[in-house]
């Protein structure tokens, strides 16, 4: 690998792909070397595809619901992965629960939940 092509990767990698994306195209616009406006091109599709990876992922972790861990060891606390609400008296491994609130066989228990990725737990800062 060359250093554009490592620079570019590591960018993506630890920054974005959005970013690496934009470097790379203005890297086209002003660069003369052919070898390199070459080797950009093969790898804008990658990047691309790494872009999109990355919004998706940063979108599913907005629209994660957040809870506290108090919340999870409470272990009676259920919430519908299809519209939200959330629902008491729901066992912490409950799966695939009917919604009250949208119908949806979507409510889970928090455990569950969390096992499977689908919520995020609010770390509680420690007071002094
Ligand atoms: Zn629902």
């Amino acid at each position: 690998m060359s250093r554009i092509t490592d620079d570019l990767c590591a960018t993506a990698c630890y920054v974005s792909a959005h970013y690496a994306l934009e470097r790379a195209r203005k890297r086209l616009r002003l660069s003369d070397d052919s070898a390199e406006v070459e080797e950009i091109n093969e790898l804008i599709p990658a990047l691309e595809e790494m872009d999109k990876r990355q919004v998706a992922r940063a979108q599913r972790r907005n629209t994660m619901q957040t809870f506290t861990t108090e919340d999870v060891e409470a272990g009676n606390i259920g919430v519908c992965l299809a519209c939200g609400a959330e629902t008491y008296g729901v066992e912490p491994d409950a799966r695939e629960y009917t919604c009250e609130a949208c119908g949806a066989k979507k409510v889970y228990g928090l455990e569950e939940a969390l096992v499977m990725g689908k919520i995020n737990i609010e770390i509680e800062e420690e007071e002094e």
